[in-house]
């Protein structure tokens, strides 16, 4: 297929931190953006309308798990992923790389692809990059991830070598395998905790013909340090005028520091999934709804948040609502945290604009140290 226009625009920088837009068929993405996790077709609790009225430009569902149930061609049948789950922003599917080598029964791997056991059944799948491209080709997402092995953090060498080879011949098979001119595919960079083997991979993916580049293989096990070191020596080492996504990451701090080293797109579970455990996130840091300060607190989650939740209800009722296991708990705890990073990213583009970004005063803030 003949190499497609580059979908990314650099708008502007403020040190290596990027003001950027990704051109999709369901518009444009203003980056650096925070796309919610959606892995089976739904933030937990929330649907599509609750996503545009949060302002979610791009959300993030799972290849792998869609695959499984209730399987791509189904979604196909039923119009696609933005129809299916009457989302009008732009979607990216994860490959499932990352839950083959985490989540599959007894996977076994080659240099043509991985053969395991689904989680939900048992049943034997045998996963190609040829096969990945078609199971994509079918959900349809704005944007696709390339099959790559993404090794655990405490790998050793040789085997992140390995892994990386295995990566490189898999993302070319995918390049070769795509029909359909309307999807963005994204290579991804491993090269565990070693910043050679990273500098490396970056090289050689970032010389393939991708929409965008992801640095995989992070947060998957390995020390703080190293995430925050990984991301500093390759995120630099990406085509500068394409987008790049780090994968899976991370906490509020861990996305101003990436900001901070060029990173322009991320995902993670962290926001709703904390939500579910009474952790919300704050202006002036985090809060435990669990606790009995709470109990007759008339007070907001957070006074700076204009969300739903925060504008509506207070932390006395989520405390009972969470302690009661209510339901509705978790949709106001969802709909807050997923608020509060989609604020943060909005406020990071516009501090970029401004020329103001500073990632250790954004830290101070976000610690409730801030003066
Ligand atoms: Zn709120």
């Amino acid at each position: 297929m003949a190499q497609k226009p580059n979908p990314f625009t650099l708008l502007r920088t403020c040190g290596q931190a990027r003001r950027g837009r990704l051109m999709t068929p369901h518009g444009a993405v203003e980056t650096p953006v925070f796309m919610p996790v959606g892995t089976l077709g739904a933030v937990k609790s929330l649907d599509a309308t609750d996503m545009h009225g949060l302002g979610a430009q791009i959300m993030l569902c799972n290849a792998y798990h869609m695959a499984l149930r209730p399987s791509a061609p189904l979604v196909q049948q039923m119009g696609g992923l933005h129809t299916f789950m009457g989302y009008k922003g732009a979607i990216l599917t994860d490959s499932g790389g990352f839950q083959v080598f985490s989540l599959a029964k007894s996977r076994r791997i080659d240099d043509q692809g991985v053969t395991f056991q689904s989680h939900l059944d048992g049943a034997t799948i045998r996963l190609t990059p040829k096969r990945l491209v078609e199971v994509q080709e079918q959900l349809g997402p704005d944007v696709a991830m390339v099959i790559d092995e993404c090794p655990p953090g405490q790998a050793d060498r040789a085997t992140v070598e390995a892994a990386m080879a295995r990566t490189s011949r898999w993302a070319e098979a995918c390049l070769d395998a795509r029909s359909r001119s309307d999807m963005h595919w994204f290579g991804i960079v491993q090269g565990g905790v070693y910043d050679d083997l990273r500098a490396r991979h970056a090289d050689t993916i970032g010389a393939m013909p991708f929409d965008g580049f992801a640095i995989g293989g992070v947060s998957v096990g390995e020390k703080a340090e190293d995430i925050d070191r990984v991301v500093r020596v390759t995120a630099p080492l990406l085509p500068a005028d394409r987008a790049r996504y780090l994968m899976g990451v991370g906490t509020p701090e861990d996305l101003v520091r990436s900001v901070d080293a060029g990173v322009d797109m991320f995902d993670c579970i962290m926001p709703s999934r904390n939500a579910r455990n009474g952790q919300l996130f704050t202006s002036t840091g985090r809060l435990n709804i669990k606790g009995a300060a709470h109990k007759l607190s008339d007070a907001p989650l957070d006074a700076a948040c204009s969300c739903h939740t925060c504008t509506h209800h207070s932390r006395g009722y989520l405390r009972h609502l969470f302690v009661a296991k209510e339901l509705t708990y978790f949709r106001l705890a969802t709909l807050h945290n997923v608020h509060f990073y989609l604020q943060l990213m909005a406020d990071i583009r516009r501090r970029i604009e401004q020329n103001t970004f500073n990632a250790q005063e954004l830290l101070a803030q976000l610690s409730g140290t801030a003066a």
